[in-house]
């Protein structure tokens, strides 16, 4: 059984909340017979989604769960905003993701030259703090693609990547969260899922739970990439996924 808990209907806000674009998500998923579905907008169009355009979506694929969550772009100091945020709300599950370090975009086309500025060691020390960080906050329920920094192809020289990971792993099995296999890397220039197969195994090893997500921006890339995200995480020794309602997780068998 397959999932997609990392969808954007919005898109980077191109795209309006109406139940004709959030129908073809759906249409999508039943085509590829995907189990369940969730919808994780980027906090900051949050104003922008419409929870009874969602419900009539769901009432008319009563067989497909659909689920709310959250991407949250999390920076040191967002804490009590992020806190007040979700205060209240009804999410089933909330993912924490760093798109920024400093204020630098890094995951942007336009800003990738700044990799060549600094000691890519550096950028990767500092990105995985931030992770750590996130993660700390304990305001999260996954980790959105754990290791985005290599998105371009840019790699650690000093240090494996998994010496970078490791603390980052620890803290994670600590707080109890779960990580997102993405598949959106194989669209992007690295062509590699998030979290790379060296990091999943030792996920595995902490017996750190794991799900799965396209990242789709638009509803041709929904499911986008999970079929191979899923054989990676079983080559591995995966065999099932979080499926999250309520913020209170259940697991099932990967398909
Ligand atoms: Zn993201
Ligand atoms: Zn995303």
């Amino acid at each position: 059984m397959l999932l997609d808990y990392h969808i954007h209907a919005l898109a980077h806000g191109e795209y309006d909340y109406d139940e004709f674009w959030i129908r073809l998500f759906a249409e999508n998923a039943r085509q590829k017979k995907l189990v369940e579905i969730g919808f994780s907008e980027h906090d900051e169009y949050l104003p922008r989604i419409k929870p009874d355009k969602l419900k009539r979506v769901q009432e008319d694929f009563p067989k497909l769960k659909i689920r709310i969550g959250l991407e949250v772009d999390y920076h040191p100091g967002r804490e009590e905003e992020i806190q007040r945020m979700l205060a209240g709300s009804n999410y089933d599950y909330i993912i924490g993701s760093i798109h920024f370090i400093d204020g630098w975009g890094f995951d942007h086309p336009d800003f990738k030259d700044q990799f060549a500025t600094q000691d890519i060691d550096d950028i990767y020390a500092d990105y995985f703090s931030l992770v750590n960080q996130a993660v700390n906050s304990r305001l999260f329920d996954v980790v959105g693609h754990m290791d985005l920094i290599k998105i371009w192809g840019h790699r650690p020289v000093k240090q494996s990547v998994q010496a970078y990971v490791e603390p980052v792993l620890n803290s994670i099995k600590a707080a109890r969260m779960v990580i997102e296999i993405n598949s959106s890397g194989l669209r992007k220039p690295v062509g590699e899922i998030y979290p790379a197969r060296e990091i999943m195994e030792l996920m595995l090893a902490l017996d750190i739970p794991i799900t799965l997500g396209s990242d789709a921006h638009h509803p041709s890339q929904l499911g986008e990439g999970l079929e191979e995200a899923a054989c990676l995480a079983k080559e591995v020794g995966y065999r099932q996924l979080v499926t999250f309602s309520n913020r209170r997780r259940e697991l099932i068998e990967i398909g």
